[in-house]
């Protein structure tokens, strides 16, 4: 990757550090797509003017514009977010509050916190008979602000947000000591087509770095989404039920045999998403299977 005097040079009509440092990595990704050495980009005043103009004001706050800049790369929006995930986003996302964008070590400042305590709940309801898993946990109810964030997080290229989610579910300590007793942490898996378009997985997300802080074994190799459905939200009950029938796939069940397993998914509404994930995963005759989500509708 080229990352050194020489693009410093031609970017150095940009004073801010750290915006330098994004354009940078954007750079690089320009020069790699439109098939530029950087004695090109060097000899070509045109070029760089043009590149420095699209590029300004691309970013706010934390918060980059993916679907601009891949018209500018002239590439897939899922490939700018695997470029940032891959190569800088530690170095881009300036540790902020993911809620209010402020400045803040934890992802989540003291007042977004107190914002979030109001709205919070930490049920567990036993599901036992109705379902395929055991317990349901959810820590919000799905309104109001809640709703707003959790509909930023997953349609609104906000996918930050769930470092301040899971940081805000660890600080509680009932759900905290709960949580450490599962031995896999499983998130609802998305199909191919919607991963290209949204780019990431909420669920994944959350579940990477709840197995991270938690030390528990994440597991993305069992569940998989072979089919791409009409989004659940979009159908009532009945329609829900029969649509997410046979779309997920279970692989590699041995891993997950005799072990409590942890279900991962943003949002509980009729529940037969995570029915259908669980009802797979018992295949495997696990220990157990609980559903973690963020708020029930
Ligand atoms: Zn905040």
């Amino acid at each position: 990757m080229l990352y050194n005097d020489e693009i410093c040079y031609i970017l150095r009509p940009i004073n801010d550090k750290e915006e330098q440092t994004y354009t940078y990595e954007i750079f690089n990704l320009y020069m790699e797509n439109k098939n530029l050495t950087i004695e090109q980009m060097k000899g070509d005043n045109k070029i760089q003017k043009q590149f420095l103009e699209e590029i300004k004001n691309k970013r706010i706050d934390n918060e980059i514009n993916k679907s601009e800049l891949a018209r500018i790369l002239g590439i897939a929006r899922c490939t700018i977010y695997k470029y940032l995930k891959e190569n800088t986003i530690s170095n881009l996302a300036p540790t902020v509050c993911g809620i209010c964008g402020k400045i803040n070590s934890d992802g989540l400042c003291p007042k977004c916190t107190k914002i979030l305590e109001k709205c919070a709940k930490f049920e567990i309801i036993n599901k036992n008979i109705c379902m395929n898993f055991e317990n349901l946990i959810y820590i919000f109810k799905y309104e109001g602000i809640i709703r707003k964030l959790i509909l930023d997080y997953k349609f609104n290229e906000k996918p930050y947000i769930y470092v301040s989610f899971v940081n805000f579910i660890l600080k509680n300590k009932k759900i905290f000591e709960i949580l450490k007793s599962y031995d896999t942490i499983i998130p609802v898996p998305i199909s191919r087509k919607r991963m290209k378009e949204r780019g990431y997985n909420q669920s994944l997300l959350i579940a990477k770095k709840l197995s991270e802080d938690l030390n528990i074994q994440l597991q993305t190799n069992c569940l998989f989404k072979t089919k791409n459905i009409v989004e659940q939200s979009k159908l009532n009950k009945e329609q829900r039920e029969k649509n997410i029938q046979n779309v997920y796939e279970l692989k590699n069940e041995q891993i997950i045999n005799n072990k409590k397993i942890l279900l991962i998914d943003d949002i509980y509404t009729t529940g037969s998403t995570v029915n259908e994930c669980s009802k797979m995963l018992r295949k495997a005759q696990p220990r157990k299977v609980d559903v973690l989500v963020l708020a029930k509708d």
